[in-house]
């Protein structure tokens, strides 16, 4: 199971923009793929995305020279080793990248590789990608996050607050999840149609509608679960991505709200988030301030933490280093896992384990710029994570991440479990 050939190019992601695929073959001509995502609310600790900068080819968005890295530099220093080394062929690569951000060769060229060779090794393995990530332990399906309404970066600034999500705590079995998930998104569609407010979708799928108010938005969520027949709060619960560093403005010091004509300092920021979790069901919050005030996430943890599941995203980043510092400071009790804010397959799964080891929830998540491949569906089950979140449900994209959930549902058969709605 030795690697004879690595190749990459470039594919589109799920906004239209360049992204790498690369692609490893065996000696035996097995061969496996890695398609790499991409954020737009990256956070400033994220593992460094090589695009190419020349503004008269795709909007400087072209990742050629990544794509040469891994032809002219991975490819050579991999050659022969065994597939099955997922841990030292990542290993070797950050050690060829020797930057502390993969910015040399591209996180990008990197990740593209370390899933390939995931992929591959899975392949002449014959076994189904969770089952050998997982070595055969990977049976806990993830509970989805789902999101209704997107605003933020991905939906031009037409809400502050990124993402509305929807999280079926109280179903029994995945596939449960998803009925009651339908059921809400399509009646809101239903409902945002009738008041004239619905302008698209934003760019994970999830509507973009016309609001006054945040505080609309989650009258407007708990009016879907109950006109689709649910209980807020039994059935379904609300989760915000409040993706605060977007709103910090450094110099002031204040977070913005211009939808709600609105600046808060960080403690009044604070008692806003606390004053909707007692008036609204919400039941997780991910980055709810800016991702260096580790000081302000305590304070945000002490209040909240034992009511809500508390996700670090641009916090953490993915990066086991920042996770211990969290784990030991206390500022949050759940994780964003996505794989190419650090970069490679075996540092996730170590970022993951990390999480898991305090006792901390991770959930699995996709990027914003998206494609067809459904590499975080068999890492969730893999690694036992507990939750997956993908964006709306609505577009290939995202509905082939839990689309392929719903297989690898049928794989397990009865060795699947389901946790539902414990989060922590
Ligand atoms: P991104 O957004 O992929 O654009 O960073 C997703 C998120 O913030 O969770
Ligand atoms: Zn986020």
């Amino acid at each position: 199971m030795k690697i004879s050939s690595i190749d990459a190019f470039q594919i589109f992601d799920s906004r239209g923009f360049p992204t790498v695929e690369a692609r490893v073959e065996l000696d035996d001509g097995t061969e496996g793929r890695g398609l790499v995502p991409s954020g737009a609310s990256t956070g400033q600790f994220e593992a460094h995305e090589l695009r190419d900068g020349d503004p008269k080819r795709f909007l400087g968005k072209s990742v050629l020279t990544a794509i040469e890295h891994v032809e002219k530099e991975i490819a050579p220093l991999l050659k022969g080793l065994d597939v099955n080394d997922q841990q030292g062929i990542d290993q070797q690569m950050i050690e060829l990248d020797g930057t502390p951000n993969k910015s040399r060769l591209g996180a990008n060229a990197i990740l593209g590789v370390s899933m390939a060779v995931a992929n591959a090794a899975a392949a002449a393995h014959n076994q189904p990608l969770f089952e050998y990530l997982g070595q055969g332990k990977g049976t806990l399906l993830p509970l989805p996050e789902i999101q209704l309404i997107g605003g933020g970066a991905h939906a031009s600034w037409r809400t502050d607050i990124q993402d509305f999500l929807l999280i079926a705590i109280g179903a029994k079995t995945y596939s449960e999840t998803l009925e009651m998930t339908f059921n809400v998104f399509h009646t809101a569609a239903r409902l945002l149609k009738k008041r004239n407010t619905l302008a698209g979708v934003a760019d994970e799928g999830g509507y973009w509608p016309t609001f006054s108010r945040h505080a609309e938005i989650l009258d407007f969520m708990v009016e879907a679960i109950e006109a689709a027949g649910y209980q807020p709060g039994v059935d379904l619960g609300i989760s915000l991505d409040v993706a605060a560093s977007d709103l910090f403005n450094k110099e002031q010091g204040l977070y913005k709200l211009p939808l709600d004509e609105a600046s808060y300092t960080p403690d009044e920021f604070i008692d806003l988030q606390a004053s909707w979790c007692s008036k609204y069901p919400i039941v997780s919050i991910e980055d709810p301030l800016v991702d260096d005030d580790w000081a302000g996430w305590q304070k945000f943890n002490q209040r909240l933490g034992g009511k809500i599941q508390l996700i670090g995203d641009d916090l953490f980043t993915t990066n086991p280093d920042r996770i211990q510092k969290g784990i030991e400071e206390g500022v949050a009790n759940a994780v964003l896992i996505k794989l190419n804010q650090v970069g490679t397959v075996s540092e996730t799964i170590e970022a993951i384990r990390l999480t898991q080891s305090a006792g901390w929830n991770p959930v699995v998540s996709a990027r914003s710029g998206e494609t067809e491949d459904a590499f975080i569906s068999h890492l969730a089950v893999a690694t036992n994570a507990g939750q997956l979140k993908v964006g709306s449900f609505s577009r290939s994209e995202r509905m082939v991440k839990w689309n392929e959930v719903l297989r690898i549902q049928r794989i397990l058969g009865d060795r699947g479990e389901f946790k539902g709605g414990i989060l922590f």
